[in-house]
């Protein structure tokens, strides 16, 4: 029998409870929970500190077994994945010196010295070969404590510089050395079990970078891979990729025409083309229509304001120093800011005039283009841009409204997803950390109605969330959407997000049902989050092909020949009569040649004319995507289009 004292007790996930011997390790409690865990657990999470599954715990934890489905399991993936690509480099590369080697978002990398030896894309196949030939070993991670003077000394007789460097930095009784094959490290882990996990390995790109990312140093080779438990998922990761690139909305922006930049404009600044500015303007107007129905009040601000309208909102103090600095005039005592924010204006358009507790909640919504600076560096596309419109609106409600509110802001976030085609979307409820309450403005009974508001609603409407404490900002809670686009990948879009600090900074006031003067609630929300961001996600998701409503141009009229242009100039007007937008190809081209050409642009519908057609009155139908349906009347022609325009 054993004694208590030897038992540990184990709380898992599920808030189960289950007792072990002392000194058990995470891959003894899998074993014990079904052989296909065991098989699959990667490393365990012990008190909240991801260790190797194979370290024994030796008192009372929470445990969680991770495995490639979680974050952390992957990441100790792929972070044992450098270690072995370090040991395939030494065996290829004698000589090789080692700087470190962490997982990153997709993969890892390790920083290398090859001694002058040449490294490049044709080296890349030796590597990995050699990877996996030393992965089918199943070499063991194995863990071992080191005093600071024998790892010194290891790596001193070893000759590696770096880890030398590193060494300086540890404190004596912390330092671990791995050593899997032939191959040492150091490290302070964790690790998977054994390099048998690892089934699929590829080289993806080298690139310099200075020891300790100081120029001073020397350069080194950063070698970026990435691992997979299964070929297949390595496969399926490259493939995404290669349709990512085709999908990139940088090469589709440029090649359909949407929009451009150019450096005598400025860098980050985006000029939209006019094709661009169609589908832009059919966003808005879907969502400005949207909006009037859920009762929203459009306004208009300008695009500079006042220093001092900053200066009172707090974002001069936070980031006056980092952002476009103010614009001067010839009275030396003006001085105006581009507005980097529309909340501030808004705020005074409430105090235009005295309000009520029966006028709440006021709506106030914006298509507002703000101004922000970003570093060069930081730019890209249109996801990252130095002027953006964003799809704004203020909400200033009474704090029992704060619910209700929010439940109408994910029906409208959700109506535009879907309306999209973003079927896939979860959310993220940010709220206070409690165990520092005090970095918070706002009363203690305000958050906790808003943070209560907030995960009701959020509930109530069925939303996948997860919450994150500490997560909020310092002025109130948020709930921030994520989709998943047709290529898996997630990004962050619309948010709704409660202030108690602007409303205080204005002095924003309603006379309660008390006669007394309240202070109102703010929320900001913006579905699209901005044009142009959404606008670039909108295109990597749909790979250009847009949804017929919001196709740039939805229909190109091609006549076989010249003889057939007045039929195919009166089939436009009839076209645009009806609210269908698009072009008469007149080029003397082959009709083939003009149906290739509206392929590549991605137009939807396209409408050949020729003598037939002409003399019946007549259009020949083509659908991207689903071929020739055929000959139709123009009037058929437009009930079909208008059916599936529809939204
Ligand atoms: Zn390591
Ligand atoms: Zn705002």
């Amino acid at each position: 029998m054993i004694a208590q004292d030897e038992q540990i007790r184990v709380t898992l996930p599920d808030g189960s409870v289950r007792q072990y011997p002392k000194g058990s390790t995470g891959l003894d409690i899998a074993t014990q929970i079904s052989e296909g865990l065991a098989r699959n657990v990667l490393a365990a999470k012990v008190n909240g500190k991801v260790q190797d599954a194979t370290l024994p715990i030796q008192e009372d934890a929470n445990v969680q077994l991770l495995t490639w489905n979680d974050a952390e399991g992957k990441a100790t993936f792929w972070h044992s994945s450098a270690h072995l690509l370090a040991e395939a480099l030494e065996a290829l590369y004698p000589g090789v010196k080692f700087g470190i080697g962490p997982a990153v978002e997709t993969g890892f990398y390790y920083d290398v010295d090859l001694n002058g030896q040449a490294f490049s894309q044709e080296d890349f196949k030796k590597v990995e070969d050699k990877m996996l030939e030393l992965a089918r070993q199943k070499q063991p991670y194995v863990r071992k404590p080191m005093s600071k003077a024998d790892a010194v000394a290891y790596f001193d007789q070893k000759g590696d510089p770096y880890k030398l460097d590193l060494l300086e930095g540890l404190d004596d009784g912390t330092i671990t050395f791995y050593t899997q094959g032939d191959f040492t490290d150091l490290c302070r882990g964790p690790h998977i079990p054994n390099t048998g996990f690892i089934k699929a390995a590829k080289i993806m790109n080298v690139a310099g970078a200075y020891w300790r990312g100081n120029e001073k140093n020397k350069q080194l080779t950063r070698i970026y891979a990435v691992t997979y438990p299964k070929q297949k998922e390595l496969d399926d990761y490259l493939y995404l990729l290669e349709e990512a690139k085709k999908r990139d909305h940088r090469k589709l922006g440029k090649e359909l025409e949407l929009f451009a930049f150019s450096e005598r404009v400025g860098q980050g600044l985006p000029l939209w083309l006019p094709k661009g500015t169609m589908l832009r303007e059919r966003l808005e107007n879907f969502l400005r229509r949207a909006q009037v129905r859920a009762g929203y009040s459009p306004v208009v601000t300008p695009h500079i304001g006042s220093k001092q309208l900053y200066v009172t909102s707090g974002h001069w103090e936070k980031y006056g120093e980092d952002s476009f600095q103010p614009i001067k005039t010839p009275d030396p005592n003006e001085e105006f800011l581009l507005k980097p924010m529309n909340c501030p204006h808004h705020c005074e358009i409430y105090k235009t005039k005295p309000r009520s507790y029966r006028d709440l909640p006021l709506r106030l919504a914006e298509f507002g283009t703000v101004y922000r600076y970003e570093q060069s560096g930081e730019l890209h596309g249109l996801t990252r841009v130095r002027g953006f419109t964003q799809d704004d609106a203020h909400i200033f409600c009474r704090p029992d409204q704060v619910k209700d509110e929010f439940m109408k802001v994910i029906d409208l976030v959700l109506y535009v997803f879907r309306s999209l085609g973003f079927e896939d979307y979860s959310a993220q409820v940010s709220l206070r950390d409690p165990e520092n309450k005090t970095k918070y403005i706002g009363s203690d009974d305000l958050w906790e109605k808003a943070e209560s508001a907030i995960v009701e609603a959020a509930a109530e409407k069925g939303l996948r969330t997860v919450t994150e404490l500490g997560e909020a900002a310092f002025y109130g809670p948020k709930l921030d959407f994520m989709v998943r686009d047709a290529l898996g990948r997630k990004w962050q879009l619309g948010t709704i997000q409660v202030d108690y600090n602007l409303p205080n900074r204005f002095e924003l006031e309603y006379i309660g049902a008390d006669n007394q003067k309240h202070r109102p609630v703010m929320i900001h929300r913006a579905p699209f989050g901005s044009l142009e961001r959404f606008i670039a996600i909108l295109i990597e998701n749909t790979g250009g092909n847009f949804p017929l409503w919001l196709s740039p141009d939805q229909i190109a009229i091609l006549p076989i020949s010249e003889k057939y242009e007045d039929y195919a100039n009166d089939l436009f007007f009839t076209l645009q009569e009806n609210d269908i937008r698009g072009f008469v190809d007149l080029r003397d081209e082959k009709i083939g040649r003009k149906i290739r050409d509206a392929e590549v642009n991605k137009v939807p519908y396209m409408l050949v004319v020729g003598e037939k057609e002409a003399a019946e009155g007549k259009v020949s139908v083509r659908r991207k995507g689903q071929g020739d349906l055929g000959s139709m009347s123009i009037d058929e022609f437009v009930r079909t289009f208008q059916a599936e325009v529809k939204i």
